[in-house]
């Protein structure tokens, strides 16, 4: 069996890498043709999600919202359904075209400095803007069943999305689009984007898992440091809301999405992806069109790439429980009212 060699050290950022807070402001993005992960690697992280979430509530928030009014899915074990999901909003892009620009932000050519709300995403129109937006809209008991159920089923795909660093991409190259390059024993030029959003994943070491076997590997992983994984996810909750529960806020929701991106920028999108190393001053080497990658481009990078499942799914886990939790509250608040 594969053995993930540095991931446990690596999983450890996911602990120890709290969010920090951030003021909000909204900002804008652009990029246009770019997919996301494949589906399978969407469906991995929605099964470590699904996996993760503990409270009956959530599971039972998601099959409702889900069943948009109808009865809930009950059968199927919630990883299956949140797998079968997971890759909606790529596959109905076509439909929801004002929703494409939520799944991604463009930054500045080659300036690594982190992503800026103001310059980069100015209308909210961008991933930053979309998280935010489709939690707030999944959490809105007023809201039509059909609007929260599509709310719900980007939500989980935009959570992918932004651990996914090309999403994070260039504006000249579109994320990667415009970076043509060749692949060890593949034929033709492979694009920088679709490279991380299949290759990267699976032409290493992983080659022989299905998505399946990727899930459990990972799960492995986070069951052996199950109680960092716990305290992760608390930690994260603190950063959006007290433990009261009572403040799922626009404000604190859009800066955990800013923490996420800028964690994904600062920490792959130039290291890891628009670069093969640094130079002697710490400039990164930057891939040029026409390049060929070696082997060792994709083995370095399969450790980092596990992160960042990992890091989405579990994520992903605590936004959803963070809304079950606001929604509980409102709905004993309405009660209470009512009662009175
Ligand atoms: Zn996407």
């Amino acid at each position: 069996m594969y053995r993930v060699s540095f991931l446990p050290s690596l999983f450890r950022l996911v602990v120890l890498s709290g969010m920090r807070h951030r003021s909000f402001v909204f900002v804008t993005l652009f990029i246009g043709g770019t997919t996301a992960w494949d589906p399978e690697t969407h469906r991995i992280i929605a099964r470590i999600a699904a996996n993760l979430i503990s409270r009956d509530t959530t599971d039972y928030m998601i099959r409702d919202i889900l069943s948009e009014g109808t009865q809930p899915q009950r059968i199927l074990p919630l990883s299956t359904l949140m797998a079968q999901i997971a890759p909606f909003a790529d596959q109905h892009s076509g439909v929801y075209r004002s929703y494409k620009s939520y799944h991604f932000v463009s930054t500045p050519d080659k300036n690594c400095s982190g992503v800026d709300l103001d310059r980069d995403c100015p209308d909210g129109n961008c991933i930053l803007g979309g998280i935010p937006r489709f939690v707030m809209e999944v959490a809105d008991l007023n809201l039509p069943g059909p609007q929260r159920s599509l709310a719900l089923k980007y939500l989980i795909h935009l959570v992918a999305d932004i651990h996914q660093p090309m999403h994070l991409g260039f504006e000249g190259d579109h994320g990667g689009v415009g970076v043509g390059l060749h692949m060890p024993d593949k034929r033709g030029k492979h694009n920088l984007h679709r490279i991380w959003d299949h290759y990267v994943r699976t032409n290493n070491g992983r080659k022989n898992l299905d998505s399946m076997g990727h899930t459990n590997l990972l799960m492995t992983e986070i069951h052996t440091s199950r109680r960092d994984t716990k305290r992760s996810i608390r930690r994260q909750a603190g950063s959006i809301m007290p433990q009261d529960g009572k403040s799922l806020t626009l404000a604190r929701i859009s800066a955990m999405t800013m923490d996420m991106a800028n964690e994904t920028f600062r920490e792959l999108t130039c290291r890891y992806a628009y670069s093969t190393g640094t130079d002697s001053f710490g400039n990164p080497i930057w891939l040029e069109s026409r390049e060929s990658l070696d082997q060792a481009y994709f083995d370095s990078r399969s450790g980092v790439v596990d992160l960042q499942l990992i890091r989405a799914g579990v994520r992903l886990a605590y936004i959803l429980e963070v809304i079950d939790q606001h929604i509980q509250l409102s709905q004993q608040a309405v009660e209470t009212i009512t009662q009175g």
